[in-house]
């Protein structure tokens, strides 16, 4: 059965529960936006000018998602048919340039040009199924990032690999939607793209936001609260789109050295840093590097932080990097604290 991220959303819980300013007031609105639902909450005493910049901040991520995508009639899906072109379109361009280095980054476990595996397993078409061994094999000397060569604004893909920009698209997404909010003046918002956040401000401008955690073992659950400003806060999760076939449950989150879903008892990565690009593509990376190198490299790693959810539900272990701790509550959730 595939589980719609969207669902997961209903339980990112924020917690608001503080006196209103008369007026400085919250204005939110959600709609479905790069395959999941796309939530903004604003703080502003404008209702007339936060109303119209939140409907052009769904139209922006409309629009970027067709430019992103490789679905669709897009730059993305020309290059791919192509495997070289020009590309004068700068949002594309840099997003293609930030996913290699990333994908550099992470050691290839995040890799952009996984898109001949992705397809096969077809998560993103909403009817995946378990592909042919022989062709996965076949398929997977098709990829690797070191095969996209990025020279000013001319791209080549070397050795027929296709791009998927799907493990880094909505966190691009959110990041460009929060510069165009603050362009319009705006401090106090937060934006979540199906489990990818950006949390910038404060909460009325009082007090950081509480972003709930999600319990992997139970999504109409949360297992504790972070509280942050001015962060991404990016979650991966093997309940997020997956099915189950001979007892065998098939997610989405590819390991680029075999072609199948990652199998390391990680059950959830959520990623915290101050670039949401980065958090996005970093939640997957993590997500197949498995608990300890993945905490490892996030030690190492600047500006990146982790939670790491492995073990089973009644014996879940919770594993974090240096910048955060945690401490149980009398209510039996967790309270996660980040310090830069
Ligand atoms: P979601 O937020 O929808 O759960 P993620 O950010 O976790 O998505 O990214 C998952 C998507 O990224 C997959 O649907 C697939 O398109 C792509 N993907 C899966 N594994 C990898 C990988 N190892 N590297 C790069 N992209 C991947
Ligand atoms: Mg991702």
């Amino acid at each position: 059965m595939i589980k719609k991220t969207a669902f997961v959303l209903l339980f990112i819980t924020l917690i608001l529960n503080c006196k209103a300013d008369d007026n400085y007031k919250k204005y939110t609105q959600s709609s479905f936006s790069m395959g999941t639902l796309l939530e903004i909450t604003i703080f502003s005493t404008d209702e007339a000018k936060v109303k119209k910049i939140l409907d052009e901040s769904m139209k922006l991520s409309n629009q970027l998602e067709d430019k992103f995508s490789c679905h669709k009639d897009s730059i993305i899906t020309k290059l791919n048919k192509e495997k070289s072109l020009i590309i004068n379109d700068n949002e594309v361009l840099d997003l293609l340039i930030k996913s290699k280095y990333l994908s550099k980054l992470s050691k290839g476990n995040f890799d952009l040009a996984l898109f001949n595996i992705t397809e096969l397993w077809g998560f993103s078409s909403g009817d995946p199924k378990l592909p042919d061994n022989n062709i996965i094999k076949n398929e997977l000397k098709k990829t690797g990032y070191t095969n996209v060569i990025i020279n000013k604004k001319e791209v080549k893909l070397l050795n027929g690999v296709s791009l998927d920009l799907g493990g880094v698209a909505k966190g691009r997404i959110i990041n460009l939607i929060a510069v165009f909010l603050k362009q319009n003046g705006f401090k106090d918002f937060i934006i979540n793209g199906g489990g990818d956040l950006i949390v910038s401000g404060k909460f009325q401008n009082i007090r950081p936001w509480r972003i709930a955690i999600v319990d992997p073992f139970d999504k109409n659950d949360f297992l504790g609260f972070i509280a942050l400003t001015d962060k991404s806060i990016v979650t991966s999760g093997d309940y997020e789109r997956s099915f189950i076939k001979d007892g065998v449950n098939y997610h989405h989150i590819i390991d680029p050295k075999t072609g199948y879903p990652s199998t390391n008892e990680v059950h959830s990565v959520t990623v915290i840093s101050s670039d949401s690009t980065k958090a996005d593509a970093m939640a997957t990376a993590v997500f197949v590097m498995g608990e300890k190198k993945g905490i490892e490299f996030a030690n190492k790693t600047d500006d990146l932080d982790v939670i790491i959810i492995t073990g089973d539900k009644d014996n879940k272990k919770i594993s974090y990097s240096n910048k955060i701790t945690a401490k149980k509550t009398d209510k039996g959730k967790w309270e996660f604290t980040y310090r830069d």
